[in-house]
């Protein structure tokens, strides 16, 4: 995506202040997303919310434009495979009332996010996972795609030949950290104009993962979480250290005891910093959220993470992260 043809905050990238933390001048955010892909899904969402749709509705729009871009390679179609080439996708959406549903390593099916919803709308259960979660999505009337693409194929037996079959976080990140390909999951939060809010996160996950494993993408509280009172988080990266850290639900409750949604996400990255050490010494990740008044902020480990803030006049404006290593 050319940055240029839209508004780029660049505090951090022009200069030292940090863009990452909510700014009083910005106008209330509406809706806030992952990485550079989220300014078409935050389009989508807000086209929702011109036509009076839900925060649920919004979400879920926005999450759908990037699981149907066969481009992009960390959600949905062409989304790159596990380790023995089968895509597998994860996705979570739920709103801030405790209404959630997900589903983990669900095959064949571009929109995780719908099937999610439907878990969450149709069934008395939160989490359906793999062969059951796709049995579902069938039952419910969702068709079938084959979700690996010429390319992902080809980006899987490239890696196969140097691999030794062994997963290895942010291997999707051809020129990790910061570069145009270091993005992966999308996280998007939203608020309604009735005040509500909502999150979704849908990946295929960490690329060519061993073959069943979750990340903390579909998993509420790890990869989103959203409460009315407070706001909403969504985190992106290597999900097993945002497991490690509960580091959704840990950003919503820095949020509830009074510091701003950069501030939090940067309290939750320097906690993850300190438990883990050395072992997250290669890793990325970042968290991002968005307050119910409509501030938004996110931060990173390490440099490279871009979100996409939408404000109610539909203005898009692409923030670089600060970051706790340079
Ligand atoms: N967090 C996702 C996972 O671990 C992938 C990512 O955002 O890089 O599955």
């Amino acid at each position: 995506m050319d940055l240029s043809r839209r508004t780029l905050l660049t505090g951090t990238a022009v200069a030292a202040a940090g863009p990452a933390l909510a700014r009083d001048d910005a106008p209330p955010a509406v809706l806030v997303s992952t990485w550079d892909f989220g300014a078409p899904a935050n389009a989508a969402g807000h086209a929702v919310r011109l036509a009076g749709g839900s925060a649920l509705d919004m979400v879920e729009a926005g999450a759908r434009v990037a699981e149907a871009d066969e481009t992009n390679a960390s959600v949905g179609l062409g989304g790159f495979p596990d380790r023995e080439g089968h895509v597998t996708l994860d996705a979570v959406i739920m709103n801030g009332r405790g209404d959630m549903g997900a589903v983990c390593a669900l095959e064949d099916i571009v929109h995780a996010v719908s099937v999610a919803r439907r878990v969450m709308e149709a069934t008395p259960h939160v989490i359906l996972v793999g062969e059951g979660a796709r049995a579902f999505a069938l039952e419910q009337g969702f068709d079938t795609t084959p979700l690996l693409t010429p390319e992902s194929e080809a980006a899987w037996r490239r890696w196969l030949e140097t691999s030794n079959y062994a997963p290895r976080a942010n291997s999707e990140n051809t020129d990790w950290p910061g570069g145009a390909s270091d993005h992966d999951t999308i996280g998007i939060l939203g608020i309604d104009a009735q005040g509500r809010m909502a999150g979704a996160c849908t990946t295929s996950g960490m690329a060519f993962k061993m073959r069943g494993r979750v990340g903390d993408s579909p998993i509420p509280g790890a990869g989103l979480s959203v409460d009315d009172e407070v706001g909403a988080a969504t985190g992106t990266g290597v999900g097993e250290d945002i497991l490690r850290v509960s580091g959704a639900h840990a950003v919503v409750e820095a949020m509830r005891a009074g510091l701003d949604p950069g501030a939090a996400c940067r309290r939750v990255i320097e906690r993850l910093a300190r438990l883990r050490g050395d072992k997250i010494a290669d890793h990325q990740v970042a968290l991002l959220a968005l307050d119910r008044q409509g501030r938004a902020g996110g931060f990173a480990l390490r440099p490279g993470f871009t979100y996409a803030v939408t404000d109610a006049a539909g203005q898009t404006r692409l923030v670089r992260a600060e970051s706790l290593f340079s």
